[in-house]
């Protein structure tokens, strides 16, 4: 999907204005990349149609392009697509909230109930109200308390399989044995789990290989028992039109509240997450990318829309950067980057600004090239963060304003270093990523094509 829109941009190069001729070409191009994706067609003409009507008459505004425009259109239009605002797991005023999970066989229902409630408990991201502390992760001290409950008595590997998992994560597992009817381990788990206090009951069901009558009663019979705060249809993504007609399906059927998409993190087309809401109507609310327990995070539209674009989400990233900074902070900003003045104090301003523009994840996945974050990988973030600091400390006001100095000097570099007790390569990585960085932004902003990184002198 990604290079297929890639090349659609490359085509408005130097347009003054969209017009219904000139974005013939590439709208043709995201046709086709999105039915590529697994797109359902009529899903794929409305898209296309929403995109041309706004795009017809855009011209220069504010010194973005037109086909940089274009590109914002298509962002928008996707995150619409797939629903536009995060959507919420809802949580059970009182008692225990309980989540049961449908779906067909090996789509991993198994493996979300453990990684729900890893998620649950997990840890949070607590940002300081002091601007100058960085963000740390810690336990939550809102965090769920999680039980799991087996309700799938087809196989026994099944239930062990849960067992072995809920040890993983450390959440029990109520599982009575496979000679117990579901819905009668579902009213079991669910009186234990308030026995228990737990916040949240996970609920494990059995699947099929296809829709059949037997699965689709029983799922009836167990939401009837548990009456689920939320009902959750997990679909593998590799499926894609597919699984937005499955979610379609068991809303019909037995009326869920959302969807689960997984296994984005293997070479599915992206067709799914762009269909399940346009088709079904439900949201999806989660999305698993990988096998690990760690590997499930809320479904971010924005954060998809941009990904699908190829760009990481730079849009989204400068809005809410701009959103974050002071308005004038970012008009100085945006001067600097226009004169390729962006310094170590704006470097640290802006780095600063990122910290606390709310979830550290949220923001790491947002920068290009970071795909898939995970917890581990978010600590390490903040790590760099703090070191960057450290060394940006360690030098002269002359040298942040000049960052050219550093990048000529290995004397000065090495001195950095000492004074930060930072290696010399960190210093030097870190003076070549402000220059990337300039360049980067003045790409993104349109204002410069190009642009060159200095080689630093030894
Ligand atoms: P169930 O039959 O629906 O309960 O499916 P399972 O939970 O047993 O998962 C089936 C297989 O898919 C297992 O090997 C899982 O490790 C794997 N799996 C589940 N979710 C993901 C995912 O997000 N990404 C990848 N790559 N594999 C997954
Ligand atoms: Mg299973």
């Amino acid at each position: 999907l990604t290079s297929g829109l890639e090349s659609a941009w490359s085509k408005l190069r130097g347009v003054d204005v969209l017009t219904k001729e000139n974005i013939a070409e590439p709208m043709r191009d995201i046709r086709r990349a999105l039915l590529e994706a697994d797109v359902s067609l009529p899903v794929v003409r409305r898209f296309v149609q929403a995109v041309s009507e706004q795009a017809v008459g855009v011209g220069l505004i504010r010194g973005v392009k037109p086909d940089q425009q274009l590109v914002k259109i298509v962002h928008d239009e996707l995150v619409k697509l797939m629903g536009g605002e995060v959507s919420e797991l809802v949580f059970a005023k009182t008692g225990p909230t309980v989540i049961l999970l449908a779906g067909l066989q090996g789509v991993g229902k198994t493996t979300v109930c453990a990684k729900l409630a890893f998620y649950l408990k997990k840890l949070v991201l607590y940002i300081p109200e002091e601007i100058d502390v960085f963000p740390i992760l810690r336990e939550d001290p809102h965090g769920k308390s999680c039980m799991l409950v087996a309700g799938d008595v087809y196989r026994p590997a099944a239930t062990d399989q849960l067992k072995i998992l809920g040890e993983q994560v450390g959440v029990p597992v109520y599982a009575p044995g496979i000679d117990v009817k579901p819905a009668q381990i579902a009213k079991q788990g669910l009186e234990e789990a308030k026995k228990m206090k737990a916040d949240v009951v996970i609920v494990d069901t059995a699947g099929r290989l296809q829709i059949d009558k037997t699965m689709m009663d029983e799922l009836k019979e167990m939401k009837k028992v548990l009456n689920p705060t939320e009902l959750l249809l997990v679909v593998d993504a590799m499926t894609g039109q597919e699984a937005a007609a499955l979610v379609t399906t068991f809303n019909i059927e037995i009326g869920i509240t959302g969807a689960i998409l997984t296994k984005l993190d293997g070479d599915s087309r992206g067709g799914a997450a762009l269909s399940v809401k346009e088709v079904s109507g439900k949201p999806i609310k989660l999305v698993g990318r990988g096998e690990r327990m760690e590997d499930l995070e809320p479904f971010y539209p924005d954060r998809m829309g941009g990904r699908i674009l190829g760009m990481g989400d730079v849009l989204t990233f400068v809005e809410k950067a701009q959103e974050v900074m002071r308005q004038e902070d970012a008009e100085d900003l945006q001067k600097k980057i226009m004169s390729a003045k962006f310094d170590f104090n704006d470097f640290l301003k802006q780095t600063r600004t990122v910290a606390r523009m709310g979830s550290m994840s949220r923001v790491v996945g947002m920068i290009p090239g970071m795909g898939k974050v995970t917890p581990a990988q978010i600590r390490e973030a903040e790590k760099s963060l703090k070191v960057m600091e450290s060394m940006i400390n360690a030098m002269t006001p002359e040298e942040r304003e000049k960052p050219e100095l550093l990048a000529e000097s290995p004397a000065r570099r090495k001195r950095v270093a000492t004074e930060s007790g930072k290696t010399e390569q960190q210093v030097a990585q870190l003076v070549a990523q402000l220059f990337q960085m300039r360049v980067r932004m003045k790409n993104l902003l349109g204002v410069m094509e190009g642009g060159s990184i200095p080689a630093l002198s030894n």
